[in-house]
């Protein structure tokens, strides 16, 4: 089977398609005939060499993908082969989702309903998890609450979205780009505002009759979370979901309305938040309020591209690699 390979740490180019030996599920495991795989900006850390938790090379990169299923090892009760599912999260080794097959524990794969294609089952693991897991699991956020999405362009922001929305909050949704706010308004944002505009938060104050939000649900903490904190609403909450830096923040803010700063990595998420997680995904997706958008699609050769533009500004929901 062709994969991307990565041999060492470095800039997009050390990704090389090289040709592998398909593997054989063991027990408990599922091997994924691979239609589609998300690309997230942490596989960009990763390959980077500059994110903490380092795979042993050689490595396949990538988590979240959506496809076929090839073989079930001994013990698989819950797949078949021939069914259709998302999985989030590989087995150790070479056995990533920028591949045309990936081998997973059967605990990683989940089933796709027919409303969701394959390549926005791609869309679901890490970005739909995040997602899901800041909105409800940290800030436990709830319906007649409001939100804001700083940074609802990308693929945890239109999840973000869409599941807020869903959920019976106010939604409040940014994107640097007019071609971005339009898609985030489409994806059930009552309101959206440019993060470029340095009196975008100013507006919030507005729309909100000066009372703030509830939650800020926040991608670039490093720019926005001193301003976050004085747009929150008394009782507020930030969830920190992305951060490229350090930042300064005036705890007076924080202190006069009692708000709470949150940091989240999915990889601390429990086996019962991911059920539910996952539960939730299946029942959104099954009566349409889920809905990924894909905004770019790349070959499996062209993954240094496709790291190039995850790093870059002007985000239209996933991208995805197609096998
Ligand atoms: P993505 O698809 O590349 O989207 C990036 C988002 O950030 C876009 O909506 C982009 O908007 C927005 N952004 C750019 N400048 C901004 C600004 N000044 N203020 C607010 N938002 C801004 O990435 P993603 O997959 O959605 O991930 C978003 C972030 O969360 C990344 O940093 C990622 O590493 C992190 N993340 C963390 C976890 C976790 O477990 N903590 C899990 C998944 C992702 P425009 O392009 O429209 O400007």
């Amino acid at each position: 089977m062709k994969a991307v390979v990565m041999r060492e740490f470095g800039d997009p180019s050390v990704m090389k398609i090289e040709e592998l030996a398909e593997p054989k599920p063991g027990p408990g495991q599922v091997l994924v005939e691979v239609k589609a795989a998300g690309v997230n900006p942490v596989e960009a850390y990763i390959r980077s060499g500059s994110y903490p938790r380092r795979p042993e090379l050689p490595a396949v990169p990538g988590g979240d993908g959506a496809g076929v299923v090839k073989a079930v090892g001994e013990g698989v009760k819950g797949f078949e082969a021939g069914q259709r599912v998302y999985f989030k999260g590989v087995a150790p080794g070479l056995h990533g989702a920028y591949a045309q097959a990936a081998l997973c524990q059967e605990r990683q794969v989940h089933p796709l309903p027919d409303t969701a294609s394959f390549e926005q089952g791609a869309a679901l693991g890490v970005p739909y998890g995040t997602a899901y897991q800041a909105l409800f699991h940290r800030a436990l956020a709830r319906p007649g609450e409001s939100v804001l999405v700083h940074g609802a362009s990308g693929g945890v922001g239109v999840a973000a979205v869409q599941l807020a929305r869903r959920a019976g909050l106010t939604v409040f949704g940014t994107a640097g780009t007019e071609k971005g706010r339009v898609m985030v308004k489409e994806q059930g944002a009552h309101h959206v505002l440019d993060h470029g505009d340095p009196a975008h938060l100013d507006r919030l104050m507005e729309l909100t009759g000066g009372a703030g939000v509830d939650v800020v649900v926040e991608m670039l903490a490093n720019l926005n979370l001193g301003a976050d904190l004085k747009a929150l609403a008394m009782g507020g909450r930030v969830v920190v979901v992305g951060s490229r830096g350090s930042v300064e923040i005036d705890p007076r803010a924080a202190m006069s309305r009692e708000a709470a700063i949150l940091g989240m990595t999915l990889f601390a998420a429990t086996p019962r938040d991911e059920s539910a997680i996952h539960a939730a995904l299946l029942e959104g997706l099954k009566d349409g309020t889920l809905k990924p958008v894909v905004g770019r699609r790349f070959g499996l050769a062209e993954a240094p591209a496709a790291h190039g533009e995850i790093m870059k500004p002007g985000s239209f929901g996933k991208i995805v690699l197609i096998p």
